[in-house]
């Protein structure tokens, strides 16, 4: 009896060794916006689960970061799965908490080769009236009117989540005489205003009729967006950006274009928009009569048709990413330069509207972003300060441009000074109006970390910590105070008037131009409609958005991307669904 207890006993310990309890360990990665912190349990050597304990990266392009692929990082046991297109860094970043995790809890994950493609499950063959090709804003504003007009409408997006370089931006949008304008008492703004700055920040090289379409409809797209749409805006918060003469732009809520985006993709599928992502169109389909009536697109390898009865939509954005086509277009804009775009802007739709006979115009026109993370290209959203009264030096300590200039004159300015960097200083004054620190914390953080990003209670610490020349900002500062006080600066004759940088706390922010919006692209009239070379429309093609040429000329003006892609993407919505009727 006392050997069965004894045998019971060490069998029992044994199978308590060989379950031994599930492991937990933290991890933590370098996201786009700060930390990816995770907690991961591990039960015999596996993943058993991953809990996401903080992070902040793009609520749409991460999505999938969180869910599919963690989900395959758990099904391989194993970080070498495939990232999600559009959120690399974001990926890379849940890779490495997860591998930071197993490492701490002493677990090896498998090193083998996986393959995690999403296959699609449709027919190769598929019939719509209006089919859009690209998920941005311009895309969802033409789905979203032609479902409207009783289309069956589907929108087609090669990335593996909508959104495009609409949902990375700011989302500001221009519209003269707005409400947020009105309520800071901006009274006096014109359609006409907006057209005359449009077409003199593009050095008067837009096609006039495309700007005053844009210009006059502004201020109905941004209460379509608003009180249809339900996207939430500031009440009293308006930007004026550069070449601007007015406050016109509003912003959305957390001012990012998740916020404009979210709402619109969501709004399309309750209007029965049926959106597939992971599908790349490749190609237009022409019938013998010169009608285009479909889209040739593909899936790992597998192509698919959709054949459309009324038309075919383009909204693929620009080609900034694409820097073989940028080199082509215009050679100063080489690999020397990063993008604030995302890895889809690759032009797809200029090279699909040219084959069927779409003439490409302004393509040698391309934006910089004058203020962008020197290692990533990103736009830096906590630099805005020097749209609001704060200014912009070199390392000497001099200012050398208006701040208020356009992107382009500020973009040149800055490749002049030494380094080609610049940093954008200012004060608590300024801080007070936007409460840049807090309001854009997780940049704030990871610009810190990444030593781009400097407060100190004193100007010459702030100085010392950035590696700006000291006597050279307090010269400058001085001055500035000057102006500040008179209101008139006589340096760069700043046109809204600079603030006094008498109290700190003092923040700085370096940053370099990166390429930002392609001017160019396919031509098209008032209509959206596509025009070949011979000035005649292409029947059932249509294009809106960065992917359409004529409306920003040589130079984009702040917050008038908005404005084109929800003008012109209703626009071509509504031909799109009366074409062919
Ligand atoms: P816009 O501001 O003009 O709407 P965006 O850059 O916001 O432009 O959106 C364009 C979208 O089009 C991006 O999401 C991009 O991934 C998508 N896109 C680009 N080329 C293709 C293609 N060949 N097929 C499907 N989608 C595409």
């Amino acid at each position: 009896m006392k050997k069965l207890v004894l045998a019971l006993a060490l069998a029992l310990s044994c199978t308590h060794l060989a379950m031994a309890a599930p492991q937990k360990a933290e991890g933590i990665g370098d996201g786009k916006h700060g930390d990816v912190k995770i907690e991961v349990t591990f039960d015999q050597g596996k993943i058993q689960s991953i809990e996401v304990l903080e992070e902040s990266e793009n609520k749409m392009l991460a999505k999938h970061v969180f869910t599919t692929m963690k989900d395959n990082i758990i099904k391989h046991n194993s970080v070498n799965v495939d990232g999600i297109g559009g959120a690399t860094v974001s990926s890379n970043a849940l890779k490495q908490a997860v591998q930071a995790a197993a490492d701490k809890a002493g677990v090896k994950l498998s090193t083998e080769q996986t393959n995690t493609q999403v296959a699609l499950d449709m027919p190769q063959e598929q019939t719509f009236d209006v089919v859009v090709i690209g998920g941005g804003g311009a895309g969802f504003a033409a789905a979203i009117e032609a479902a409207d007009m009783g289309k069956s409408v589907v929108l087609l997006e090669k990335m593996p989540s909508v959104g495009g370089n609409s949902v990375i931006s700011g989302g500001s949008l221009n519209a003269a005489d707005n409400w947020a304008e009105r309520n800071l008492g901006v009274l006096d703004d014109t359609p006409y205003m907006h057209y005359e700055d449009t077409m003199v920040g593009g050095d008067n090289l837009s096609d006039p009729a495309l700007v005053r379409v844009m210009t006059d409809n502004a201020l109905d797209a941004s209460l379509w967006l608003r009180d249809y749409v339900d996207v939430n805006y500031y009440d009293d918060y308006a930007t004026q950006f550069g070449g601007h003469n007015r406050k016109r732009a509003i912003m959305p809520v957390g001012h990012t274009g998740v916020e404009v985006i979210g709402k619109m993709s969501s709004f399309a599928e309750k209007k029965g928009v049926k959106i597939i992502t992971n599908i790349k169109a490749d190609e237009l389909i022409m019938d013998k009569e010169g009608r285009v009536v479909g889209v040739k697109a593909s899936n790992g390898g597998k192509v698919y048709t959709f054949n459309a009865k009324n038309g075919v939509i383009i909204a693929t954005g620009g080609f900034g990413a694409n820097v073989e086509m940028r080199k082509k277009a215009n050679s100063f804009y080489d690999e020397k330069f990063l993008t604030t775009d995302l890895p889809g802007t690759t032009g797809d739709g200029l090279v699909m509207a040219e084959k069927v006979g779409a003439e490409l115009i302004g393509m040698e026109h391309i934006q910089t972003y004058p203020l962008s993370d020197p290692i990533t290209g990103a736009i830096e959203l906590i630099a805005n300060p020097f749209m609001f009264g704060g200014i912009i030096v070199n390392n000497k300590g001099d200012r050398f441009v208006e701040e208020l200039d356009r992107r382009d004159v500020i973009s040149l300015g800055i490749l002049k000074q030494p380094g080609e960097y610049a940093f954008v200083v200012w004060g608590d004054n300024t801080e007070k109006k936007g409460n840049y620190e807090k309001s854009y914390a997780e940049e704030y953080a990871a610009f810190t970390k990444a030593g781009i990003m400097f407060k100190a209670d004193t100007l010459e610490e702030l100085a010392k910590m950035a590696g700006i020349d000291e006597k050279g900002l307090m010269d400058t500062v001085k001055k500035v105070n000057g102006y500040a006080a008179t209101g008139k600066d006589l340096d760069f004759n700043h046109r809204a008037g600079l603030d006094a940088l008498d109290k700190g706390p003092y923040f700085a922010i370096k940053g370099v131009p990166s390429i930002h919006f392609t001017m160019g692209g396919i031509r098209i009239d008032t209509r959206a409609r596509v025009l070949d070379a011979a000035g005649k429309p292409i029947p059932g093609l249509y294009a809106a958005g960065e992917v359409a040429g004529g409306v920003h000329g040589s130079n984009r003006l702040g917050g008038n991307a908005y404005t084109e892609i929800i003008v012109y993407g209703r626009i071509a919505g509504r031909e799109a669904a009366l074409s062919n009727r």
